[in-house]
């Protein structure tokens, strides 16, 4: 991937988004395909600009990944490399300068990430410097000081723990309502359930987005299904080669507040909102066994039974409790199992479909941090009939190299 210098790169996504309305072609009509957070940025960033927007959803708005993200809004160490790290911080800024103008639902005050790999004290050190390097202010801290960033958590089984301090979290149901809402508000129209279904050529150009609710005349179609990993090929005559992988969250009712920053510890991670309500993730993947395995075959949006859902939830606080103790018995509002949209290599998926020009594909994981600038690069490729270099090492013709990260 380029090395792209931080500061351009910033200047370009700012420029992006504050790019005057006259871009777009007279009321060109846009339909976006999948109401999460990403169709839901897209969206408002088009209809912002002048775009006729209509959005459809085959279920409704962040129903699927965008309902059961940890929403963990950042650009830490392990975005790798620059030009991915450098995307990410662009999201971060994003949502900074979005969230006076929409009242979006973020808490920021940073993470603290706590490692006990004694084998990977060298690298992270020389993380933490390439994270200053980049332009974050991240750190070690040390124990005195994690005690009043942290009173209520216990890091002495920690003996590195890194403080990014630009970091925030949201409420991803929440902030891709309010998307949804500033859009209607600027006139888009917002279908569901209503499932995209195929496109209407007329000499190579879109001319009707096909829908279970009939045609929608189209002047472009933006393709942002998450993990349908079939949309590629079906709406975009282009591969999207996909290996989504499932996540558990876990939601709490309110609670009197005990964390304040995003907590990335051994084996789980958690935050409270600023509802109190607080989110616990699970670092590793589903558990090993056959019944499992199965029952994740049919990628599954939900838990079959409130009990097995529990089950997870109450694995997930066992493990925070290790660190946290006063997580004793919880009441969880939610506990949601999810499929990350992950392209194969783990890079997000932006561009106009090299086989249908009119067809923009946007498939990606960490769609919560990235989803404002993408959705001001987005608009201002589809409007302005422009390619904007800052995303040439995420286009869908690139080569796909199979990778387990990010
Ligand atoms: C457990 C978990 C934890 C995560 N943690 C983080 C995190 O901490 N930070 C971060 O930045 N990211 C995180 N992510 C990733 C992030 O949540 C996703 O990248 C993001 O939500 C993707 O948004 P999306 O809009 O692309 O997809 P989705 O939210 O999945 O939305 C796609 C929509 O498309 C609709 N759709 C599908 N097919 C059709 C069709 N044919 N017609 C019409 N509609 C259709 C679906 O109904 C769905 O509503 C996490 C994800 C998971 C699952």
């Amino acid at each position: 991937m380029t090395v792209l210098d931080r500061r351009r790169f910033l200047e370009l996504c700012a420029a992006a988004a504050l790019a005057p309305a006259a871009h777009a072609s007279p009321r060109l009509r846009v339909v976006v395909a999948g109401a999460g957070i990403i169709g839901a940025s897209v969206a408002w960033h088009l209809a912002k600009a002048g775009a006729q927007v209509t959005v459809i959803d085959r279920e409704g708005p962040a129903t699927h990944a965008s309902r059961g993200s940890f929403a963990w809004i950042n650009a830490t160490w392990s975005k790798q490399p620059r030009a991915y790290h450098a995307l990410n911080q662009a999201g971060v800024a994003g949502w900074k300068r979005l969230q006076p103008e929409l009242k979006l639902p973020v808490r920021w005050g940073g993470s603290l990430e706590g490692n006990a790999d004694a084998t990977l004290a060298a690298e992270l050190a020389l993380r933490v410097a390439e994270q200053r390097d980049w332009g974050e202010t991240t750190r070690l801290v040390e124990r005195a000081e994690l005690a009043t960033l942290e009173p209520n958590v216990d890091f002495s089984a920690l003996p590195r723990v890194v403080y990014s301090a630009h970091d925030g979290a949201t409420d991803p149901v929440a902030a891709t309502r309010v998307f949804l809402a500033a859009s209607i508000a600027l006139g888009a129209r917002v279908d569901y359930p209503c499932e995209l279904t195929g496109v209407a050529l007329a000499a190579g150009r879109l001319r009707a987005v096909r829908t279970s609710r009939g045609d929608i005349p189209a002047d472009r179609l933006v393709v942002a299904t998450g993990a349908a990993a079939d949309a590629g090929r079906r709406f975009a005559d282009w591969d999207v080669p996909q290996r989504d992988e499932p996540g558990a969250t876990a939601i709490t009712t309110p609670m009197p507040r005990l964390i304040e920053r995003v907590l990335w510890l051994p084996g789980v991670h958690l935050h409270q909102r600023d509802d109190g309500r607080i989110v616990l993730g699970a670092e590793s993947g589903p558990p090993p066994g056959e019944a499992h395995a199965l029952r994740l075959q049919a990628h599954p949006n939900d838990f079959p039974e409130r009990e097995i859902a529990l089950q997870h939830a109450e694995r997930m606080r066992a493990a925070a409790q290790r660190f946290v103790p006063g997580l004793t018995a919880l009441e969880f509002e939610n506990v949601r199992v999810c499929w990350r949209p992950m392209p194969l290599d783990g890079y997000p998926v932006l561009g106009a479909s090299p086989a249908r020009p009119d067809v923009y594909l946007a498939v990606m994981h960490s769609g919560v941090t990235l989803a404002p600038v993408v959705g001001a690069l987005a608009a201002q490729e589809i409007l302005g009939d422009m390619v904007m270099d800052v995303l040439k090492d995420f286009r869908p013709a690139r080569q796909f190299r199979a990778s387990t990260g990010h």
